[in-house]
This record gives C-alpha cells, structure tokens and sequence, in this order.
C-alpha cells in the first residue's frame, strides 16, 4: 500500500484531536425543526408562542423528523408549515383535512399535523373538519381560534361573539358563534381539547397528549390576534382575572377552580357554580371529571357559551376506536387475499364506459 509523506499526512482540525471518532446521534433540538424562512406574522402575535412550543416538543417526541409531515389551508395561522424543518404543504382554503385524509390513507406510517384557523376550518372547511373527525384519522388538527379573520384584516369568523363590531359587522355581528368543542364532539372526535397560546407548558403537555392518542386528536388553542381582536381571551389567560374564570378538567379529579374556593356540581344536566366557603357543600360534591364520558363533556363544554360559568381547559374526551387508515388498510388486505390484486385499468374501462364521437 502506498504511504504519504509525513508533510501530506491528513490531520484533525485544532481542537478535534481527543473527539471521538466513532458514530454518535446528531443532537435534535428546537433549531432541527426551525426552517430557514422569515417569520411573517405580526410582532406580538399568538402564533410565535405556539410555534415555539410546537418545535421545542417535536424532538421529544419518537418520530423522524423525515416522517413528520405539516398541512395547512389559508389564513395566518396557516402559514405554519413555512417554520417547520420537516414535510408540509400550504394547501388549500379549509381543505388542509382532506388533503391531510388522502396522506394519511396512502402513507399511515407518517406524522401528519393539520394546521388551521377559526375562518379556514369553521366556514368554508366546515364540511371537510366534521368529516375527518368522525372517520378518526390517526393525526393532530391544531385550530388557532382567534374569533376573527386576521389574514384579510378583520372582518368577523364563525366564532365572533354576537355584537362584534369589524369592518364586515359595522353595527355588530348578529350571527351566534360556534363552540369548536361542541362541534367537534358531535362531529364523533376521539380526542378533543382546549389550550391556550399563552398557557405554554399547558399547550404543550395537551400537544403531547394529542400526538400519543390515536385517532383523530382535535385542539382548540385560544391565540390572541393582537392587530385585530387584541385580549378577546386576557379573562382566561391574565394573573388576575384566571383564577375565577378558567376550570381546568383534569381525568379523575374534582372539578373545582378559584384556587380551590369554588366547584362545579351539576343539577340535573345543567353545571351550578357552588361556593366551598360557604352552605353545607363540599368538594365531594363537585363533578369527578371523566373524560371518556361523551355525556359528561358535551355538557361541560356548554359552559362555555355561559358567561357566568368558568371556561373549562384540558381535555374534554377521549376514546380509543379504530383509526380510519387501519380499516380502509384491512379492507384492502381482505379483499386481496380474497380477490387477489386489483387491476385499475381493468377497473376503470369495466362497465359505464362510453365512447364520444
Ligand atoms: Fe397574528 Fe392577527 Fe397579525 Fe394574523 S393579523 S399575524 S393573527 S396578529
């Protein structure tokens, strides 16, 4: 074998000498899931704290950043999948769940994030969000609820409360707003939970539990739009004001809030606020939150439609039911295995063809 010379022997930059030279894991931080492009959202709005909390999370999570796959409709929110370092598509107006259906059903091994907003996925995508809820696609459905259309400068969503005043609802809106959690509960969610963009360890604690659910997961996250509908959530989310008027359900345990001082029973079907402090009530006689009761949390996410009830957060369900892809893929295989496999051309030129001349 030929030697070099000692002059051309190749040596270790300064400093390298004593690294060791065998293979060793790439360090995956928050930077590995950060992209290289410009952040474009408004200085101070909610979407930066969800950003960050989603890509602090990701390396903790057991995926493959290869396989991780973000996809959004229109609006501000969803010009999510430009921040992540992974697979994504900025798809089209309230149709981030049907192109999110057809990944998943093609490719059920990747991690599918669908990112969307109160305008994209309760009005023109309402159709679409019902339907993959109730399929359970195995993946995350992120919906950033800021109670306006931010992208086109203000005008009133499908979640504005009645009253509001923009630019397309002079004199107010009139029209009652949609309880995302409502919706998606009716809609046959099998996980459905509300965080919020300034509650950062909540967030994330809900997004990871979301992600290791299978099954459709469904996330309301309250965001503050700060050019358009600044503090429409600061009750629920500022020192002084969320003591008295957040709950947080919690599986198995009471439902209380004011810092313990109040509960929630019920009387019949309807949620009473009672004091602890006061009359013959203890916290024995608030409601035990269960989350695996569809019942329990179509009435408690009523509340939040009345303003002198507590906004509940956490997660109002859970349900563990096949996955959409993992019945469309048996299906496939017992056909096959039945049938043998199929032939598409075959298919397509089988009957109810015509020929136009
Ligand atoms: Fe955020 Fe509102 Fe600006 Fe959109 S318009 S980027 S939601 S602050």
């Amino acid at each position: 074998m030929p030697t070099l010379p000692p002059s051309k022997k190749p040596t270790l930059p300064p400093g390298l000498g004593s690294r060791r030279l065998s293979p060793s894991k790439p360090k995956i931080d928050r930077k590995a899931y950060s992209s290289d492009q410009d952040v474009r959202w408004c200085p101070g709005c909610g979407d930066y704290a969800i950003l960050a909390s989603v890509q602090r999370l990701m390396p903790q999570l057991d995926v493959k950043r290869e396989n991780v796959v973000f996809i959004s409709g229109i609006g501000c929110s969803s010009r999510f999948p430009y921040y992540m370092e992974t697979y994504g598509m900025h798809s089209i107006h309230g149709r981030a769940p049907t192109v999110a259906t057809g990944l998943k059903a093609s490719r059920p091994e990747l991690d599918v994030w669908v990112v969307t907003g109160d305008g994209d996925a309760l009005s023109i995508g309402g159709n679409h969000l019902i339907h993959i809820l109730r399929r359970n696609v195995n993946l995350q459905i992120l919906l950033f609820n800021n109670q306006i259309y931010g992208l086109t400068k203000g005008q009133f969503s499908p979640t504005s409360e009645i009253g509001k005043v923009t630019k397309s609802s002079p004199f107010g809106s009139v029209s009652p707003p949609f309880n995302p959690i409502s919706i998606s509960l009716g809609a046959s969610a099998s996980f459905v939970a509300r965080t919020a963009d300034r509650d950062t360890k909540h967030l994330t604690q809900i997004l990871r539990r979301a992600h290791a659910h299978q099954g459709s997961s469904f996330i309301e996250i309250y965001q503050n739009c700060n050019i358009y509908n600044d503090g429409a959530f600061f009750a629920f989310t500022e020192k002084a004001t969320k003591p008295e008027r957040t709950i947080y359900l919690e599986h198995g345990k009471p439902m209380l809030f004011s810092n313990g001082s109040k509960g929630i029973r019920l009387a019949g079907f309807s949620p009473v606020v009672f004091d602890l402090e006061e009359g013959h009530l203890s916290s024995e006689d608030a409601i035990v939150y269960d989350e695996t009761s569809l019942e329990l949390a179509e009435i408690v996410s009523r509340m939040s439609q009345q303003p002198d009830m507590p906004r509940p957060f956490g997660v109002f369900y859970r349900e563990e039911r096949p996955t959409y892809e993992q019945m469309l893929q048996e299906q496939v295989m017992a056909v096959t295995e039945k049938r043998g496999q199929g032939d598409l051309d075959k298919l397509l030129h089988a009957a109810d063809t015509w020929t136009i001349s």
